[in-house]
């Protein structure tokens, strides 16, 4: 908290203060032009790696950018989801996966759960990650298979995004588009899913502006 609150000032006093109608319109209202659904890891921080201000991406995270499927009770991530779409007019989605996920970590390795029953439970959401890994990916280790870990919970968590009516309706108008990320903590480079060529692909500028 020592750090918390001195930063609370100087954000009023040299953000907000000098850019006092920026703020004002924001209060407005938003017009976010994504959304962003990531992991709670700290070192992930949407607004930063994207360059983007305060307005400009409505953001949902939790551990390991989980998405429960369709028909989950008490599904937040749906009302999210669903009031981006039909509440906020946003028609593109970006699920951001990141290297070294504590997430994924507890997932290849449950016993280190133990203690975790809520993180336990939420990451039967991405039991299909699991024996993906499992499956496919025996011949890897350590990083490695963390990072596969990592990339293929996106794409788990996209299709359970595709379960939802108001993504699937909004799909099908060719209204919406949904981008698979991947966030590498060391470098801080980002990747995309690439459906045609089915592997994740550095994202570059030309990519971004499309
Ligand atoms: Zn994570």
């Amino acid at each position: 908290m020592q750090k918390l609150v001195p930063g609370i000032h100087r954000f009023q006093s040299q953000i907000v203060q000098p850019n006092q109608d920026f703020f004002e319109r924001l209060a407005g209202e938003q017009t976010p032009m994504a959304m962003f659904i990531t992991c709670s890891d700290s070192r992930v921080n949407p607004n930063l790696l994207t360059q983007t201000d305060p307005g400009e991406l409505f953001v949902v995270r939790n551990v390991g950018n989980v998405i429960p499927p369709e028909g989950t009770s008490n599904n937040g991530e749906a009302a999210a989801i669903e009031f981006a779409i039909e509440g906020l007019g946003i028609r593109d989605i970006i699920v951001c996966g990141h290297t070294h996920c504590g997430a994924m970590k507890g997932l290849l390795d449950p016993s280190s759960l133990r203690t975790m029953t809520h993180v336990r439970k939420w990451l039967r959401h991405a039991e299909a990650t699991q024996q993906i890994v499992q499956e496919n990916y025996r011949h890897l280790s350590g990083e490695a298979r963390l990072t596969a870990a990592a990339e293929e919970n996106v794409l788990v968590q996209i299709k359970h995004l595709q379960t939802m009516p108001s993504v699937a309706a909004a799909l099908g108008r060719g209204e919406l588009n949904v981008y698979g990320w991947m966030y590498k903590i060391d470098t801080g480079e980002v990747f995309q899913y690439d459906w045609n060529e089915k592997q994740f692909q550095p994202l570059v500028a030309t990519v971004a502006s499309s």
